[in-house]
């Protein structure tokens, strides 16, 4: 398979072929097709199987159709795997003009309510800083119009450590049939299969 026979628009093969990728991993292979036509999904997140690139990819490919901010936002539980997700669509992104922000713990809060109050494209943030933010949040931005959610290490966030601070943020959302989540776990674990409410495309197997 190549990205073009997966759906992936000529500008994103072009912008993958810069970073000298040409051939989908497994996962890209399994999840870029239903996202782009509108299923939710459930990916490996096994270290190196190429999970960011299989969610930055549609989500990317329907910013240049209609940008907007607060497109999507992705979860992850620690700075670390934000900062190397964020890279990835930093790269990737270029040819959309993307405008994306890091909102994790440790870093300076008023930066981050700044850079919110500019409704970044995307936000990748760890939980915990998010639910800080929405809480100072004076109504000056929402999170209705997010067109996707996307959990990394799905399995590590719904656990009671994170648990309350996933359902704050998912409260903030648009519901499931107005949004596409997207979820790539280690270990399909009952909440995680508990938030992947709507079908996969017709067909399509689960894809661990
Ligand atoms: P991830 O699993 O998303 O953390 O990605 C791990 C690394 O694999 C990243 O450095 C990606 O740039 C790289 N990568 C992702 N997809 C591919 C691919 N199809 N071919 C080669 N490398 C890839």
């Amino acid at each position: 398979a190549s990205f073009a026979s997966l759906g992936v628009e000529p500008f994103l093969v072009r912008a993958l072929a810069a970073m000298a990728i040409r051939k989908p991993t497994a996962v890209q292979a399994a999840c870029i097709p239903p996202i782009l036509k509108g299923a939710d999904c459930i990916g490996s997140a096994q270290t190196g199987s190429g999970k960011t690139i299989a969610f930055a990819l549609p989500i990317l490919q329907g910013l240049a159709r209609d940008p907007y901010g607060f497109y999507a936002i992705v979860l992850t539980p620690t700075r670390e795997l934000a900062f190397q997700i964020s890279e990835q669509f930093r790269v990737l992104g270029a040819a959309v003009n993307l405008h994306s922000t890091v909102i994790v713990g440790g870093m300076d809060m008023m930066t981050q309510a700044i850079e919110l109050r500019k409704r970044p494209h995307v936000l990748i943030a760890t939980p915990g800083r998010l639910v800080d933010l929405i809480k100072s949040n004076q109504g000056e931005w929402s999170l209705k119009r997010v067109k996707y959610l996307v959990l990394d290490e799905a399995d590590r966030l719904l656990t009671p450590t994170f648990a309350p601070e996933l359902s704050f943020i998912i409260d903030q959302l648009p519901s499931h049939s107005e949004r596409q989540t997207l979820l790539f776990t280690a270990t399909v674990t009952d909440p995680v299969l508990a938030l992947q409410s709507k079908p996969q495309a017709p067909g399509k197997p689960k894809v661990f």
